[in-house]
């Protein structure tokens, strides 16, 4: 805390430098500040202002001998032309600084009204969502996972629906906003006990049409980073199996690289505990984001999925730099002792490119889109 206050105390001092004797900045609270500039001559001014603002907050900082690094995100309004009182245009500079937040921050904006209606479509966005679990709007599709070499049915995976009013919202379009909001929490865990249920079902489904024997279809569950941050999943996870009983292995949990960004949480301890519980455990999205060669060392995984945007262009380039990092992927993931799953199939050509390499299973809208529950059976065990 002492270090902390130092440190906005520094901050103010460099706003002061910077500005104007007759300027007020005043502290808003926690690490935001606001400036006042009267009399502009023209717009353009605060903007210069702004840039100056950022350059001098951002050399470092020396406290007890550390350097601190810090970065600022500066939203301006304008009277009048913004806003007329003093709550409007301290809203708007507000909408404006949280534009150039969520861009990556580090910037100054001017406020803009088409910001007020990304921002208004955004809230409306996470108030359906936040209702959408109680008013059970959400349900999961399931799409095959098809073992290469013999074509038969291996898994399938969970893929989430928002259906809000009739309207079928994409996951990519809601997704990120739960994680921001920690819906992604409530969302998930709802996920993971429907899937769990879905598992269930399905055993005894396949096991009365096929007999004892029967392997049902693995299902796979998408996890986010954030599920892990509170502690508990795994704990979670293995309670719901034992409530189904169903054995730790029909399930797989898919999660990204994203996972290991934060220390705080022990995200590899819980993974460890359910794979060695015999949960199966997927690297989702492998090759894009961050993909760094070291958490392939370090996460207890037992299956990389290679992302779809190097399928994509697998058949147009056989012997180009598609191929190439696909050959590789597969080369290391399977020194490693992992399986290998592509996603994103669309061709017969790609499916017979990804053959002949020897990769293990696929799923894309070659085999099938993802499907709701009754239509997967219907298809495969019907
Ligand atoms: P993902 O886990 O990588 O899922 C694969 C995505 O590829 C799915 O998109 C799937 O419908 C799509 N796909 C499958 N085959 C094809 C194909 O042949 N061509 C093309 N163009 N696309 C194909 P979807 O269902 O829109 O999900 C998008 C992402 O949303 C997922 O990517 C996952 O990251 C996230 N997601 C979905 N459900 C959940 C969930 O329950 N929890 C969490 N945390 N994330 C989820
Ligand atoms: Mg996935
Ligand atoms: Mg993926």
């Amino acid at each position: 805390h002492n270090q902390g206050d130092r440190l906005l105390q520094s901050v103010a001092r460099r706003l002061q430098e910077c500005l104007r004797q007759s300027d007020t900045i005043v502290r808003q609270g926690g690490d935001e500040f606001i400036v006042i500039l009267e009399d502009l001559q023209l717009p353009e001014q605060a903007g210069q202002i702004g840039a100056k603002l950022l350059e001098t907050l951002a050399s470092p900082y020396r406290e007890d001998g550390y350097d601190f690094f810090l970065t600022a995100s500066i939203g301006i309004a304008l009277y009048p032309d913004d806003g007329d009182d003093a709550d409007t245009l301290l809203r708007n500079a507000d909408t404006a600084m949280y534009e150039g937040k969520s861009s990556g921050g580090n910037t100054v904006r001017f406020y803009t009204g088409r910001m007020n209606e990304r921002l208004q479509s955004r809230v409306s966005l996470e108030n359906g969502l936040r209702r959408a679990l109680e008013r059970d709007e959400l349900q999961l599709h399931y799409q095959p996972q098809i073992d290469l070499a013999s074509g038969r049915l291996l898994g399938a995976e969970a893929l989430l629906r928002w259906n809000d009013g009739g309207r079928l919202i994409p996951p990519d379009q809601f997704i990120p906003v739960a994680e921001e909001t920690g819906l992604i929490v409530p969302i998930g865990l709802w996920v993971l006990d429907t899937a769990i249920a879905r598992a269930a079902a399905w055993r005894r489904h396949w096991q009365l049409r096929q007999g004892m024997g029967a392997t049902p279809p693995r299902i796979a569950i998408n996890l986010s980073a954030r599920q892990f941050w509170g502690g508990g999943i795994a704990e979670h996870v293995l309670l719901r199996l034992e409530r189904e009983g169903l054995p730790p292995s029909t399930i797989e949990l898919e999660v990204t690289e994203s996972v290991l960004l934060r220390q705080e949480a022990d995200c590899l301890e819980e993974l460890r505990r359910l794979r060695e519980a015999g949960v199966g455990l997927a690297l989702d999205d492998f090759g894009t984001g961050y993909s760094s060669l070291s958490y392939l060392r370090l996460l207890p995984i037992d299956t990389l999925k290679i992302d779809k945007s190097f399928i994509f262009p697998l058949d147009e380039d056989q012997d180009g730099e598609a191929a190439a990092i696909v050959r590789a992927i597969l080369a290391m993931a399977h020194t490693l002792g992992h399986k290998v799953v592509a996603e994103g199939v669309e061709r017969q050509t790609q499916l017979e490119l990804l053959r002949a390499m020897g990769w293990d299973r696929f799923q894309g809208s070659l085999e099938s889109r993802p499907l709701p529950p009754d239509a997967f059976l219907q298809r495969y065990c019907p």
